[in-house]
């Protein structure tokens, strides 16, 4: 045949791969280099995903290009066999092999991330369905009549066999029974069905004039078919979601396909009923709620292009779209789009790599961007879309500070007497309150008050956290658990162990006590519900079963509550102590989204912040709604000091079970920097990370500072190569770090 002549044929980017020539594929086992192979059967494209045998196993991988050799073509095995997938395609593998580069990430480990689906070496599984036949049955019994009304009511419809039964209140076997009869046919179809089509020309709601330009300007990039990022600003309930439907409706449109990133599970399931009515189907669903038959299905019809809107969490990233045109990711600024284990990866700034190189739009959307956001469209980086006010008549509420200094507080309680004026007046005009603090469980701190010792985590350097909900002490780093004890374990002393300190459960406990008629309801993020139980106690809230609602930083995120006119903000000073570069910009976003709570229909609300520092900066702009004036600020500030994003930074963290072990590996390491002070990089530390034991390790932070821009990975990665770790020793690169702890 022609092509054993001329083994390697170019189509555009994708080679072909005769049988038998020699390929090079990525394999999700975690071996830091290609492997090869050789072509089977019938050859193979450049991206197919195959199966390939290492050792005695068999393991999935993805021909990632021409095989390197120099090792006994006699001895290189085949690929076993070319998997029922659509390949990889060129713009994927580039994606994949920039993250992996960018967060010195072994490219294995980022193949896993996109390869997160069961059962992907398997056949497209079958299953039966059932839908009307021809034949009339002989006999009508009233069963039988159920079945069929119900195939002729959903006419095209098919069901399962349980589905059909349940439905009509019937038994498998009157299914069978029509089955053999020809009034009912059975069907052999995939398991996995495609995703009911969205129409994009469905009409939207009447758009203000600030939504209806914003729109436009969305549409406008989307139209070009060319890579742009455009923050999209407006105070919450501004109506920001509507405007990115829009763009969505315009990408879905032109046929290409649109991911919306959403912070938490919890709001997921308010988007999928807006996404219904503005399109008139649910788009695919894609996070750890999700069980894994849906996640099969979600990742095998995104490939075939069957999905047209996915849903997800940061790890949605990954999906195989195979025309991308638009990814959103709602309230940019949250944290939880930093991963900080496995592959450490900002799922925002990868979503914007994976845009530029798709020819994609990203939306930024947020009422507090961060610093960096905010700095790239000041710049003109980003394409910047401003909302204006609130959709309707609510605006944000005024800010007011009470200064806890010159409160009257009682032992033991957190809620100042000025407060508990305020609620109570909301009370007796049947309005809701919200009193936010931003601390799980019941108290922080179990101490003996006979010897005064705290109990902490044997495993952690950690206090552990008391959550009277579940009875047990926590650790919030490491998950372990311990029974509340009632004898000191240092002193043996009975008796004396004392809860010290607000968590959301302890302060339940004191509204109810202050506010005995009062509904008391708690929303935090470790009550142990699912997303649909969540999403139904928020609707009950928002509609009233509750008086005052206590919330942790989940309260923040995006949930529409109507009533709500007060929210007392229990500890402002808590973001402020971190002492952590964005400590400032956290508080600062934290305090603005609550506030942003109150007064969301048509009446006015107020935010009550209890401090002790009332006249700090960053209280100061929260305090006077002057946020273009606390961004530049902060952004000056960041500038004299060069810190992100006016400079770079990567923490390097080393951990192991034995503290000099980990501490000489750091200041060895610290000592042999010099490829990176070549760059112009400073290395800092080596210093006892904040959080110095975890799980039984010791973690030792390092810190390297260079000029913005600096293409540091490829000295980083010379730098790791050259020392040899000991065997217990772990070392973790943080490439733009989020959090210090
Ligand atoms: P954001 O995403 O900025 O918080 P939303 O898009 O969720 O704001 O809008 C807030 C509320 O206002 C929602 O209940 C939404 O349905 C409603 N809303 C927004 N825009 C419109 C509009 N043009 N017409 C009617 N209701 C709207
Ligand atoms: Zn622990």
């Amino acid at each position: 045949m022609q092509r054993s002549l001329n083994k390697v044929t170019q189509t555009g980017d994708t080679s072909y791969f005769a049988v038998n020539s020699l390929v090079s594929v990525l394999t999700d086992q975690p071996l830091d280099r290609l492997l090869d192979y050789k072509a089977p059967v019938g050859g193979v494209f450049q991206g197919a995903f195959v199966e390939v045998p290492l050792g005695p196993r068999k393991v999935i991988g993805v021909v990632w290009g021409m095989g390197q050799g120099g090792y006994d073509l006699a001895k290189t095995r085949a690929i076993s066999r070319v998997l029922d997938l659509p390949p990889m395609r060129a713009e994927m593998r580039q994606f994949l092999t920039r993250v992996a580069d960018y967060t010195l990430t072994p490219l294995s480990a980022i193949l896993r991330l996109a390869t997160r689906a069961p059962g992907l070496a398997d056949p497209p599984s079958m299953r039966k369905v059932y839908a009307l036949g021809d034949a009339e049955p002989d006999r009508a019994t009233e069963a039988r009549t159920r079945v069929l009304d119900i195939l002729q009511g959903h006419n095209g419809l098919r069901f399962t066999k349980k589905e059909l039964a349940d439905i009509a209140g019937v038994t498998g076997p009157v299914v069978d029974g029509l089955v053999k009869l020809g009034a009912v046919l059975e069907v052999e179809t995939p398991r996995d069905i495609p995703y009911l089509k969205l129409d994009p020309m469905m009409a939207g709601l009447s758009l203000s004039d600030s939504q209806k330009a914003g729109s436009e300007a969305l549409r406008a990039s989307i139209a070009t078919q060319k890579y742009s990022t455009t923050l999209l600003k407006g105070v919450t309930g501004s109506g920001k979601t509507e405007v990115y439907l829009e763009a969505v409706a315009e990408c879905l449109a032109q046929g290409r396909q649109a991911l919306v990133l959403l912070p938490e599970i919890a709001l997921t399931v308010a988007f999928l009923d807006r996404v219904e009515k503005r399109f008139g189907a649910r788009p695919a669903e894609w996070h750890s709620g999700v069980t894994m038959t849906e996640r099969r299905r979600c990742w095998r019809m995104v490939g075939q292009g069957n999905a047209q809107l996915v849903v997800g969490a940061r790890s949605a990233l990954f999906l195989p779209f195979q025309n991308l045109g638009l990814i959103v990711v709602d309230e940019e600024h949250d944290t939880s789009y930093k991963q900080e284990e496995g592959v450490f990866y900002s799922a925002r700034d990868m979503a914007v790599l994976r845009a530029s190189i798709n020819g994609a739009s990203v939306v930024l959307a947020s009422a507090t961007p961060s610093l960096e956001t905010w700095v790239n469209a000041d710049t003109g980086k980003y394409k910047r879309v401003d909302l204006e006010g609130r959709f309707g008549a609510a605006e944000l509420p005024d800010m007011k500070a009470i200064d806890l200094r010159a409160e009257d507080m009682e032992a033991q309680s957190w809620i100042s007497p000025t407060l508990v004026h305020e609620v109570e007046k909301r009370f007796e005009r049947n309005e809701q309150s919200l009193l936010f603090l931003n601390r799980r469980g019941y108290a922080p701190v179990t101490v003996c008050r006979a010897c005064g010792y705290q109990v902490a985590c044997d495993d952690c350097d950690a206090r552990m956290v008391e959550h009277r909900f579940h009875g047990q002490l926590i650790c919030h780093q490491c998950g372990e658990t311990k029974p509340v004890p009632t004898t000191c374990p240092n002193c043996d002393v009975e008796g004396r162990m004392t809860a010290v300190g607000p968590g959301v459960e302890r302060l339940e406990e004191e509204a109810k006590r202050r506010f005995p008629d009062a509904r008391v309801a708690v929303l935090s993020s470790d009550m142990a519900m699912t997303a649909r139980v969540l999403k139904e106690r928020i609707h009950a809230i928002a509609s009233g079963e509750a008086d005052i609602i206590i919330g942790t930083q989940m309260v923040a995120k995006g949930h529409n509550f109507p009533l709500l006119t007060c929210v007392g903000v229990i500890d402002a000073d808590l973001g402020l102590q971190g002492g952590d570069l964005r400590a400032a910009e956290r508080t600062f976003q934290l305090i603005r989204q609550v506030a942003g709570r109150a007064g969301r229909a048509e009446k006015r609300g107020i935010a009550y912040i209890q401090t002790h520092q009332p006249e700090h900066p960053v209280m100061q702009a929260i305090l006077r709604g002057e946020e273009e004036a606390f961004w530049q600020a902060e952004a000056d500030q960041r500038r004299i000091a060069e810190v992100p994003p006016y400079g770079r930074l990567v923490g390097i963290i080393l951990s192991g079970p034995d503290l000099k072990v980990v501490f000489d590996v750091a200041s060895y390491l610290s000592r042999n920097a010099q490829g990176l002070q070549k760059l112009g990089a400073e290395v800092f530390g080596p210093a006892p990370a904040p959080v110095a034991r975890v799980r039984g390790r010791h973690r030792v932070r390092l810190l390297v500072k260079a000029a913005k821009g600096t293409h540091i990975q490829p000295a980083l990665a010379a730098w790791r190569k050259a020392v040899k770790l000991p065997r217990d020793v772990r070392m973790q690169i943080d490439i733009d770090p989020q959090s210090f702890y």
